[in-house]
C-alpha cells in the first residue's frame, strides 16, 4: 500500500493539482489529508470537491475548516486570516459546509494516527519544538502520528541512545526508513508553505517498504495569486506564496 499524505491545502487548487500530477495518482492506494482544506486560498469549494473525487481517502478537520463553518471563533486569527475566513465562509456551498462539519478530528488507521494539529489538541496545538512533541507522544497509541498545521515539514523522534527528543527536517526525494521507533511526522503544506520554499510539499508513506518520502513540487504560483487578486483577498496572503513564508 502507498499513501499520499497531504496537509494544509488552504484553497490552493493549483498547488493541489500539481501534487496529484507529480505523485501520479495511479501509484497511490489511499490519500490521507490532515486538514485545513480551506482558508487563505481562492478555491475552497474546488479543493473540497477534488478530495471528494478520490475513490479512497481519509480527511481530518483543521482549525480553518472549523472556522469557515463557524464552529470556532476567528478572534485569535490574524487580521488577514480573518478576512480570508469570512470570504471562504460566504462562498462555501451548503453541501461542502455539511462536509466540513462532519470531518473527524482524529483518525486511527493501521499503526498510524492522523490529526491536524497534535494528538493532544487536534485542532489548535502546533508541534514546532521537540519539547511539545515529547508531551504529545503519550496522546497516541500507534507507532506513527501524522500531523500538519505548522506548514513546515518535520519529523520528531525520541533518540533511543540519549532518550532526548529531537527534530529533523526531511530532505526532499530521499526516502526515510522507519524501523520500530515512534515518530510524529509533518508532511508540510500543499497550499501555503512556510519554510522558505514556495513549492508545494507532500509525503508518500509506504508501510510495506517501511519508508516515508518527502517531496516538493513547483506549481503556478502566479495563477493562484491572480485568482486571489481577482477576489480581493489580502495582499499579504498573496505575496507570501512567492516566498513560502
Ligand atoms: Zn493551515
Amino acid at each position: 500500500m502507498r499513501y499520499l499524505v497531504i496537509s494544509d491545502i488552504h484553497g490552493n487548487l493549483t498547488a493541489l493539482d500539481a501534487v496529484l500530477e507529480d505523485v501520479g495518482m495511479d501509484t497511490i492506494d489511499q490519500v490521507w489529508c490532515l486538514g485545513d482544506v480551506v482558508g487563505y486560498g481562492p478555491c475552497p469549494n474546488e479543493c473540497i470537491d477534488r478530495l471528494r473525487e478520490f475513490s479512497d481517502y481519509l480527511c481530518v478537520a483543521g482549525n480553518h475548516d472549523w472556522a469557515a463553518i463557524g464552529r470556532i471563533s476567528i478572534a485569535e486569527f490574524n487580521p488577514s486570516a480573518q478576512v480570508a475566513c469570512r470570504w471562504t465562509a460566504e462562498r462555501l456551498s451548503p453541501d461542502n459546509i455539511d462536509y466540513l462539519a462532519n470531518l473527524p478530528t482524529r483518525i486511527v488507521v493501521g499503526n498510524c494516527t492522523l490529526v491536524h494539529g497534535s494528538p493532544r489538541e487536534p485542532i489548535w496545538e502546533y508541534i514546532i519544538y521537540p519539547s511539545t512533541a515529547q508531551l504529545n507522544f503519550q496522546f497516541f497509541d500507534t507507532q506513527l502520528c501524522f500531523a500538519g498545521h505548522t506548514h513546515a515539514p518535520a519529523i520528531f523522534r525520541e533518540e533511543t541512545a540519549t532518550r532526548k527528543f529531537e527534530i529533523s527536517i526531511p530532505v526532499p526525494s530521499s526516502p526515510i526508513l522507519i524501523d520500530e521507533e515512534r515518530l510524529i511526522i509533518n508532511p508540510g503544506s500543499v497550499g501555503q508553505p512556510r519554510d522558505g520554499d514556495p513549492d508545494a510539499a507532500y509525503m508518500v508513506f509506504d508501510p510495506d517498504s517501511k519508508s516515508v518520502e518527502y517531496r516538493r513540487v513547483p506549481y503556478d504560483v502566479d495563477s493562484t495569486q491572480g485568482l486571489m487578486m481577482e477576489e480581493g483577498l489580502p495582499e499579504s496572503l498573496i505575496s507570501r506564496l512567492s516566498f513560502g513564508w
